[in-house]
C-alpha cells in the first residue's frame, strides 16, 4: 500500500469524526477519516432527539448524508482500521489494518466508546492479574509467560502479533476471524497459533489467570487472557503517545475547551471524552475539534 500524507487525520467516521471533517475541510486543510460506518454506536439507533429533524431518523442515514457532505468538501474516506499510532519529527504516524502508513500535521481521535467486555466468568474477578484490555499497555508483564487474545477482528489479529514479542506462545481465539487479507498473511507466517470456531467461555483462576475454558471444551493452560473485540481501542491507541485520560474512571480523554488533549496536535472528540453521549454533543465537539486542528496545522506552516 502506498504511503499517504494529509494535514488532519481523523480516527472515527462516527458523528464527531464526520463534523471535524467537514470544518477541517471549511479551512482548506487537506482531511483524510479512517474507520467503519457500520461500527458506529448511532449505525442501528433512530434517533428522535437531535435538533432539527421532526421525524425519528435512521443512524445509518445520518452517517450516509455526512460522508457524503463531507466528501462533496473534498475529506478522503478509508475504509480501514487504524492499529498502529506513534510520532515521528513532529507528525503523526498512522498505521493501517492494510499496512498502509499515513502521517499527518494533526489528529483528531473520534473512536467513540469501546463496548468490549467478554461478560463470561473470572472477567471482572481477574482484571488486572491476567485479564487486560489493552496489548500495548500490558504485553510487557507477560514475557515469556504463554497468552491468549480473543476477538474476531484487527484488534485481535494485530495484538497477537504485538504480543510474539514478548510472550512463549500466543494463541488467538477467534469464532470467526474477520480481518484484512494483509493481516491474514502476516498471522498466517508468524507464530500466532489460531483457534477458530472457539471462544472463551469461563477465565479460570484464584487469585491470578492460570488457564481458560473454551466453549468447545478445551482447556487452555495460559497466565494471560488480552480481550481485544473490535478495532482498536482508545486504551491501545494512545497508550504510546502519553495521553492523559480521566482521573476517575480512566477510560476518556481529558481534553481543555477547545478539544486539545495535553499533546500538541492531538484533538479528542466524542463519545472518546466521557458522557453524556450523545449526537448533538460529537457533532459540537467534532466542530471545534476539527476547526483547532486546522488552526494548528495552519500555525505550523506559518500561514
Ligand atoms: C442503540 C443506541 C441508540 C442511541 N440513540 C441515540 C439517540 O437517540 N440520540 C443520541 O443523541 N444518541 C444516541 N446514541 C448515542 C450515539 O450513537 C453516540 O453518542 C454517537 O454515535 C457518538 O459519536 P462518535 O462519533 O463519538 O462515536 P461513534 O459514532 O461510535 O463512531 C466511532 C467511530 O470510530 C471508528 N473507530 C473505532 N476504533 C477505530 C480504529 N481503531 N480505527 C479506525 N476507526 C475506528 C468506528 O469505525 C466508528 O466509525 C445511541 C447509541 C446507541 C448504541
Amino acid at each position: 500500500m502506498p504511503d499517504m500524507v494529509c494535514d488532519v487525520a481523523i480516527i472515527g467516521c462516527g458523528p464527531a469524526g464526520l463534523q471535524a471533517a467537514i470544518h477541517a475541510r471549511g479551512k482548506k486543510t487537506t482531511v483524510c477519516v479512517f474507520g467503519k460506518p457500520e461500527k458506529s454506536s448511532v449505525y442501528r439507533a433512530h434517533i428522535a432527539n437531535f435538533c432539527c429533524f421532526k421525524e425519528i431518523i435512521s443512524g445509518k442515514d445520518l452517517l450516509e448524508a455526512g460522508k457524503a457532505q463531507a466528501e462533496n468538501l473534498g475529506a478522503a474516506f478509508i475504509t480501514e482500521d487504524i492499529v498502529e499510532l506513534t510520532t515521528e519529527n513532529d507528525r503523526f504516524v498512522l498505521g493501517t489494518e492494510n499496512d498502509r502508513r499515513v502521517t499527518s500535521k494533526a489528529l483528531v481521535l473520534a473512536m467513540g466508546i469501546a463496548r468490549k467486555k467478554l461478560r463470561v466468568k473470572g472477567e471482572k474477578e481477574l482484571l488486572g492479574r491476567g485479564v487486560s484490555y489493552c496489548v500495548d499497555c500490558d504485553a510487557g508483564f507477560f514475557k515469556g509467560l504463554d497468552v491468549a487474545v480473543v476477538g474476531n477482528e484487527s484488534a485481535a489479529a494485530s495484538g497477537a502479533l504485538t504480543l510474539l514479542d514478548f510472550a512463549k506462545e500466543v494463541f488467538l481465539i477467534s469464532k470467526e476471524l474477520n480481518v484484512t487479507k494483509v493481516l491474514q498473511e502476516r498471522l498466517g507466517r508468524s507464530a500466532v497459533q489460531l483457534l477458530e470456531g472457539t471462544w472463551v467461555k469461563e477465565i479460570l483462576g484464584d487469585k491470578e489467570v492460570d488457564g481458560v475454558l473454551l466453549t468447545n471444551g478445551d482447556t487452555l493452560s495460559v497466565k494471560g487472557l488480552f480481550v481485544e473485540l473490535g478495532a482498536k481501542g482508545i486504551m491501545d491507541l494512545a497508550a504510546n503517545l502519553g495521553v492523559v485520560f480521566d482521573a476517575e474512571t480512566f477510560s476518556f480523554i481529558e481534553t481543555k475547551k477547545k478539544q486539545e488533549t495535553n499533546i500538541s496536535g492531538l484533538y479528542a472528540a466524542g463519545d472518546i471524552t466521557g458522557e453524556p453521549w450523545q449526537i448533538a454533543k460529537a457533532v459540537g465537539e467534532g466542530c471545534v475539534a476539527g476547526l483547532e486542528a486546522a488552526r494548528y496545522v495552519k500555525r505550523i506552516s506559518g500561514e
